[in-house]
């Protein structure tokens, strides 16, 4: 399920904001941060297969439960060690997902497809929040599915048959018909 983009947007920095609230705790209890950690479900889900308290059991099944229905809801929208991650991909060196001037206007296709929802509807992307999964470049290369790459390739068959019509008029030719005839 894709959430809608203004829900979406609004969502995706609530891991900041657990990150650096976590951040700061630490900085004052580590106690106190251990037991705020408990944000992150894996504990409960996989070191302790569910034998704990209710309410963390109640917790980390609601979180399955979302992410059944909406693609890596924990990782995206709430997980502090995925936003800390995030941070170092802002100092990136290169930028090397490749876009067109078109992608956003008016072709959606890429942020419609993106797993993560990490292109905005203008067509960037948010490197925070892109996993690297490559679909948006597969699809900047698609032939049946970009309609940048399309246009090319239409423009290019388009030149090659110009020129073949070319080819054959000048074979056609009769003073080349017969200068070939001469030699
Ligand atoms: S399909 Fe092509 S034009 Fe459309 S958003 Fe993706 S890369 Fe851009
Ligand atoms: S690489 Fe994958 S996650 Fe990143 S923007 Fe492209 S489609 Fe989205």
């Amino acid at each position: 399920m894709t959430l809608p983009w203004g829900l979406h947007e609004r969502l995706w920095p609530l891991k900041y904001t657990i990150f650096l609230g976590l951040f700061a705790v630490t900085l004052v209890s580590i106690e106190t941060a251990e037991a705020l950690a408990e944000v992150e479900p894996f504990k409960t889900a996989i070191v302790l297969k569910f034998a704990r308290a209710w309410p963390f059991v109640l917790y980390a099944l609601i979180l399955v439960g979302i992410g059944l229905f909406v693609e890596r809801f924990y990782c995206r929208y709430l997980c502090p060690l995925g936003a800390a991650l995030a941070i170092p991909a802002r100092l990136r060196m290169f930028d090397w997902l490749k876009r067109y001037g078109e992608c956003g206007s008016p072709c959606q296709t890429c942020s419609r497809e993106c797993p993560v929802q990490a292109i905005h509807p203008e067509g960037h992307i948010n490197p925070n929040e892109c996993v690297n999964c490559m679909h948006c470049q597969v699809l900047y290369h698609s032939e049946t599915k970009c309609p940048v790459v399309i246009r090319q390739l239409k423009r290019r068959q388009k030149a090659s048959a110009g020129a073949a019509t070319l080819d054959r008029a000048i074979q056609n030719h009769p003073n080349q018909k017969k200068g070939k005839v001469h030699v």
